[in-house]
């Protein structure tokens, strides 16, 4: 056994249930889908979260009146949530008032010019002839190629485990054929001239932790996502679909225990045998599932446990996303003209990115993206007023940032800046306000380095490179969540969950 022997004793809830027991770490969408999927497969499953809610990035802060979503609100392809719903037997329709939103974002450039994303192609062909018109033979090329590439990369290869180096090789061709050995704006730039394009054809890797520099060109598929599936929100926001989720997973006859901090993985001759939480009571279990940051998991967890693969030096050494400082603010008053999503873009782009992962360097300049959620959903603030999120990438803690000096002063050149612009009069209307830094996502999500979506996407670190849902280390030991394959974002997550149903053993197996 694992460091101290600790004698098994909790689940007094399960003692009468027969199910084989699986124990997920984490209360992500990651985590919760695992659940779901586990639940309807004959496990009794316990989901244990640290923080006093579920949800993980996609915790609801709510604070004087306002409810702000922590994390996501771009939700993409709702048929992977459909799916969860009809697992457990209900119509996610019943459950979910989802509102598309189109256009999808606004994109302000930094000399004045807008471009607005949708998934109507006519009107999309004529946002590209008034930026740049000389780039819509490109602009066609491109778009063909990022369905081409969905159709492989999301389609075919994000549900499916990537266990072994075969399964790799047999994507080698695929790879190839569709440029993944190129970067995302490697790719978009072969096909376009227009500065301003470049940026707005290549800056989705951003939503999953990456550096469109060298990300791999297989994320190109995110821009034919969401052009296929759209753009949504739910109604009382991505909060919705947490406690939806929750309530699949109670429907199921388990639950999820707030407040719960696994500090070690049990391991018992090479097998996950349950989990030990911070506090000394230990939890049985015939499989764990561990939606925590993978490499918090194989550093910490499993910290007593010889690993062959992740071990603390290959962990030091994975490039890790970028780190998020988020403002999240209501105010007195409405902007009605600005939509539900807006980047703001700065005046450098390259050399930023570079700032933020290479240099690890707190620029002085800085490109955002503001969520205005109240431009769907009104209830989400007080009467007559807006709820607000800002979001600057900015470098993860293995920068030199110290954030107790930092956070309130680029809070105020946030601030500064969107009152000179999109938000003329936001300075004297703020009337709730809060911040997260990247030592926010350490401390509450203990999230290595603080980053925003664990390690990179880039090429050497996706599929098979990347932490395997079924561990490399322990037997019966899972990885769901944006550490491991696929990787972040809302879909990521989701079919991260949807690969266990390949690489877990159906309960019978486990059945006394
Ligand atoms: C500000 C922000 C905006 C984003 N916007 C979008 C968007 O618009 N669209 C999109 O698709 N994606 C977006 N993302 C990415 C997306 O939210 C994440 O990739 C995804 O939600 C991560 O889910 P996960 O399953 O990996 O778990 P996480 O959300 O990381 O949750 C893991 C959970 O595990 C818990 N935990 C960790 N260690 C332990 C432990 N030892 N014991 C018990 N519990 C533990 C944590 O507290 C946490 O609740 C955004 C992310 C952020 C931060």
């Amino acid at each position: 056994m694992n460091m101290m022997s600790p004698v098994i004793t909790g689940e007094v809830l399960g003692r009468s249930d027969r199910r084989p027991h699986a124990v997920v770490i984490g209360a992500g969408f990651g985590g919760l889908a695992a659940a779901i999927r586990l639940g309807a497969r004959g496990y009794r499953v316990t989901v244990l979260e640290r923080t006093g809610q579920a949800g993980g990035r996609a915790s609801v802060i709510r604070q004087d009146g306002f409810t702000f979503d922590a994390g996501p609100t771009i939700i993409t392809a709702p048929f992977l949530l459909e799916e969860l719903w009809a697992l457990a037997g209900k119509r996610f329709e019943d459950e979910i008032e989802l509102h598309s939103v189109s256009p999808f974002y606004k994109i302000h450039f930094d000399d004045g010019a807008v471009f607005e994303c949708a998934s109507d192609p006519a009107f999309m062909r004529e946002q590209v002839r008034k930026l740049a018109p000389g780039d819509l033979p490109g602009y066609e090329t491109f778009v063909a190629l990022s369905e081409a590439i969905y159709k492989i990369g999301f389609e075919q290869l994000a549900h499916k485990p990537f266990g072994s180096f075969t399964d790799m090789l047999r994507i080698l061709p695929d790879l190839v054929k569709l440029s993944g050995y190129r970067s995302v704006a490697g790719l978009v730039n072969g096909h376009i001239k227009d500065k301003r394009l470049r940026i707005a054809l290549s800056f989705h890797p951003l939503l999953v932790g990456g550096n469109p520099l060298n990300t791999s060109a297989i994320y190109c598929l995110i821009l034919y996502l969401e052009r296929k599936s759209g753009v949504h929100f739910p109604r009382g926001g991505t909060g919705a679909l947490v406690h939806g989720m929750v309530g699949l997973i109670e429907g199921q006859g388990n639950f999820v225990r707030t407040g719960a901090t696994v500090s070690q993985i049990l391991v018992e001759k090479g097998k996950a045998v349950g989990v030990q939480l911070v506090g000394g009571e230990a939890i049985h279990a015939d499989i764990v599932v561990s939606n925590a940051c993978a490499g918090w998991t194989y550093k910490n967890l499993l910290a007593g446990h010889k690993r062959k693969r992740w071990t603390d030096k290959k962990i030091a050494k994975a490039k890790y996303s970028m780190g998020l400082f988020v403002w999240y603010f209501g105010t007195s008053r409405k902007w009605d003209e600005v939509p539900h999503h807006s980047i703001l873009l700065g005046p450098r782009h390259d050399e930023l990115l570079r700032d933020i992962f290479d240099r690890k360097f707190l620029a002085g300049d800085f490109s955002l993206y503001l969520h205005r959620p109240t431009a769907t959903d009104p209830a989400l603030a007080p009467e007559g007023c807006d709820g607000f999120y800002v979001l600057s990438p900015v470098p993860n803690l293995l920068g030199n940032v110290d954030w107790r000096v930092q956070a309130e002063r680029y809070r105020k050149v946030i601030e500064q800046s969107l009152n000179e612009t999109v938000l003329p009069g936001l300075s004297g209307s703020i009337v709730t306000s809060k911040v997260m830094t990247p030592v926010d996502f350490e401390a509450k999500y203990l999230s290595l380095h603080g980053a925003g979506f664990g390690m990179d996407p880039r090429l050497m670190q996706s599929a098979w490179f990347r932490p395997h849902n079924a561990s490399e280390e322990v037997k019966n030991l899972f990885l769901v969540g944006a550490g491991t394959h696929p990787g972040a974002g809302v879909p990521g997550v989701l079919s991260s969950a949807r690969v266990l149903d390949e690489v877990v053993p159906d309960a019978v197996a486990f059945r006394r």
